[in-house]
Formats: C-alpha cells, sequence, structure tokens
C-alpha cells in the first residue's frame, strides 16, 4: 500500500492496519503459535537481546501475531502504542497498578465493572496505594478528590450497568490540572462510537472479549497510550509479570476487530429500535438508552460519542420477580453476565454482576431489582422486539 493504514477511514483500517505478511503472501493473517524464536547466529540474537535486531525474542515479550493485533488497534484507536495482554482485567489492573507506588493516589468513578471496583477498593488499598471513589456525573466531586499525590483518575464510560455518560474532556482537564493521568475503560462505548485519547484521555483500556472478539470465543485485553507511557510504566512490567495474551486469541480477536464496525453499528441499530419499543411500553418503569433525547445526558452523548450504545439498560415494574418471569421467558436472548455477542444477552445486574454491592451502594448507582441489561446481538431486531414484548406480557 502507498499510503499508510492510519491515513484511511476507520473501516479501511479494521481491515488492513498492521497486517504482516509472511513470505508465502497468504490473504488472511498469520496464526504464529510459537513460544519463541531462532536465530541464525549468536552474533544475531545477542544484537536482538541488545536491542539492536528489531525481531521477536520470546512470546511473553511479542510475538507477530500479537503484533498485528496490537497495530490494528493502535491505528483504529489514534495512540501511539499498545499492550495486549490475557483478558480486560489483566489490561485494567496492569494499566492502573504498573505506574503506581505506594503513597499514591487513586480517585475512581464509583460505577465501575465489578472487578474493577475489586481493584480499586480492595486490591490497591493493600499495596499502599490510597483511593477514593466518586460520583463520576458530578464534577465537583473529582475537583475536591485531588490530593497533592493523585496519579490517576479511572473512569469508564458509558457505565455498566446503567448507561450514565461521564464528561471526558472535563474529567481529563481536572486530572491534568491536578497533575494525575486519566484511564479510560471504553468497553462500552466500543472504538467505534468514542475515542477517549483524543477527548483528552491518557490511557485506554479495553476488554477485547466484548465487541472486539465478539462472537464469544475468547478472552483479551489491551492498553493504548502514548509511547512514553507504555515504555515507561507498561512494558517492562507486562514483559517481567507475564499477563500476555496467547497467540492464538489475538488472532481471534485480529479477525474480529475485520467485523467490528459492522457489528457495533448492526447491533446499535437494533438496540435503537428496541430501546424505542421500551420507552413506550407500559410494564417498563425506567429506560436508559444513550443516543435517545431522554437519556439524562443527551448533549454529552452527542459532544463525545459518534453513535449510542449496543446496550439497553431498563427497569421492570414489579421489581425482582417480574426481571426474574422477563428473564426466564425470553427465548431468543440468553441469560448471561457478558455482552458485546452476535447473540443477545440479558443480564440482572443486582444479583449477578453487582451482587457483591451492599444494596445502599446498589442504590445509590440505580441498580434496582427490577434492573435488567440488555445486549443487542445481531438477529433481526423484529425478532428481539417479538421475544421481549412477549416475556413482558407474562411479567
Ligand atoms: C468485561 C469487562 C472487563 C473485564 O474484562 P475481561 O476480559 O472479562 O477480563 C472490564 N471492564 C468492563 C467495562 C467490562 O465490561
Amino acid at each position: 500500500m502507498s499510503k499508510s493504514p492510519a491515513s484511511y477511514r476507520p473501516e479501511t483500517r479494521l481491515v488492513h492496519s498492521g497486517t504482516l505478511r509472511s513470505q508465502y503472501g497468504e490473504t488472511s493473517e498469520a496464526l504464529f503459535l510459537t513460544q519463541g524464536y531462532v536465530y541464525n547466529s549468536a552474533e544475531e540474537c545477542e544484537a536482538r537481546f541488545k536491542g539492536e535486531d528489531p525481531g521477536f525474542i520470546y512470546s511473553r515479550y511479542s510475538n507477530p501475531t500479537i503484533a498485528m493485533f496490537e497495530r490494528r488497534m493502535i491505528e483504529l484507536e489514534g495512540a501511539e502504542a499498545a499492550r495486549s495482554a490475557a483478558t480486560g482485567m489483566a489490561a485494567v489492573t496492569t494499566a492502573i497498578l504498573a505506574p503506581l507506588k505506594a503513597g499514591d493516589h487513586v480517585v475512581a468513578s464509583r460505577a465501575l465493572f465489578g472487578s474493577c471496583l475489586y481493584v480499586i477498593q480492595d486490591l490497591l488499598p493493600r499495596y499502599g496505594i490510597e483511593t477514593t471513589l466518586v460520583d463520576g456525573a458530578n464534577l465537583d466531586q473529582w475537583q475536591r478528590a485531588v490530593k497533592p499525590n493523585t496519579k490517576t483518575f479511572f473512569l469508564e464510560s458509558p457505565t455498566n450497568p446503567t448507561l450514565d455518560v461521564l464528561d471526558i474532556p472535563s474529567i481529563a482537564e481536572i486530572a491534568h490540572k491536578g497533575g494525575a493521568r486519566l484511564v479510560v475503560d471504553n468497553v462500552f462505548a466500543t472504538p467505534i462510537w468514542q475515542s477517549p485519547l483524543a477527548l483528552g484521555a491518557d490511557v485506554v483500556v479495553y476488554s477485547a472479549t466484548k465487541h472486539i472478539d465478539g462472537q464469544g470465543r475468547c478472552l483479551g485485553g489491551i492498553i493504548l497510550s502514548s509511547e512514553a507511557f507504555i515504555a515507561e510504566h507498561i512494558h517492562n512490567f507486562m514483559r517481567q509479570t507475564g499477563p500476555s495474551i496467547s497467540p492464538f486469541n489475538a488472532w481471534v480477536l485480529l479477525k474480529g476487530l475485520e467485523t467490528l464496525g459492522v457489528r457495533v453499528r448492526a447491533q446499535t441499530d437494533t438496540a435503537a429500535r428496541i430501546a424505542d419499543v421500551l420507552a413506550s411500553h407500559p410494564k417498563i418503569a425506567r429506560l436508559v438508552y444513550p443516543g435517545r433525547e431522554d437519556h439524562p445526558q443527551a448533549a454529552l452523548v452527542k459532544k463525545q460519542m459518534r453513535g449510542g450504545s449496543t446496550l439497553v439498560g431498563f427497569e421492570v415494574k414489579g421489581g425482582k420477580a417480574a426481571a426474574f418471569r422477563v428473564l426466564n421467558e425470553l427465548k431468543l436472548a440468553k441469560i448471561s453476565n457478558n455482552l458485546g455477542d452476535a447473540k443477545s444477552l440479558v443480564t440482572h445486574p443486582a444479583t449477578t454482576t453487582h451482587q457483591r454491592l451492599k444494596p445502599e451502594d446498589r442504590a445509590a448507582l440505580g441498580i434496582s431489582e427490577g434492573f435488567i441489561r440488555f445486549s443487542a446481538g445481531l438477529e433481526h431486531a423484529d425478532d428481539l422486539i417479538e421475544d421481549l414484548t412477549a416475556a413482558l406480557e407474562k411479567a
């Protein structure tokens, strides 16, 4: 290609960026399922270890298939560098923990994926890292939480599961004024609808397990940032502690990227249609969908996102019993704690992903007993709407 792949539009980059074609000229990216590499001479081996020869050394550090996945993500996200990890949580934990030391302070939005909340609330304090949880939508709380030793801000937007949208540019500005970096978990938005680095964030993390695979096969994660951040804080930590992704999983995710744009667009269109039907449904007490005018942060969605969401949140009248009846009556959408899949998935957060929380903390996050998270898949929207309305009839 004469043009640099990074200069093409995102759809094109998703298909072509990062390809390392071997001497066999394969069309589809090769899976290099190898632990290590052999050298033509002791001199070449020495040069590789000295960093004078750019080749591969060991697959805990890097691997051609993993490098293709990272490069494609770098060019999609508009980052300078990236390191992939075995799971989304390996990526989140590394991005937060690796740059910190005892005595540092972290501020995070309270509305987090359960395991992210564990890292912030339980794990970091055990190593002498102080943490403060704030209501992410309240900019004053971020501002007031800043201390001289604050090093990292962490948030998710849209949040799980209530789909609140946080003001990334304003929170980044507060972080930077306080001498801290902003790390954004962009799983719910996907790289198709939101680019946190362009909005002022310093680091973006993904669970590639979700939309990037999108077909329920394997786990993976990735950290994207500047060359400086990756080199200074992430490279050595990952290389020496080894939360590395399998080349096989990286290959699945790399191929997943080729269809990410079309899948996320189709799933978002379906989710928007479901949201419109549920908005006026008599059995629904509350509906949240980023992309509708009645979303609590509708203006912010327009400002920082290019599209809505593949997820819909709604509260069924009648609490847990009614919500359980809906889940059990659904024929097409499957009960699962996962999301972003080709198959539509429904979750009851209060008894699954957020069951670890105290009831008052769940209430503060808007996770009522009747709240359901619906992840729209690639089925026909009419089939999903018929399935949902039939299940709601029985609630
Ligand atoms: C799933 C998820 C994670 C964790 O990813 P794994 O791949 O399951 O480890 C982190 N953050 C968010 C928002 C998620 O949805």
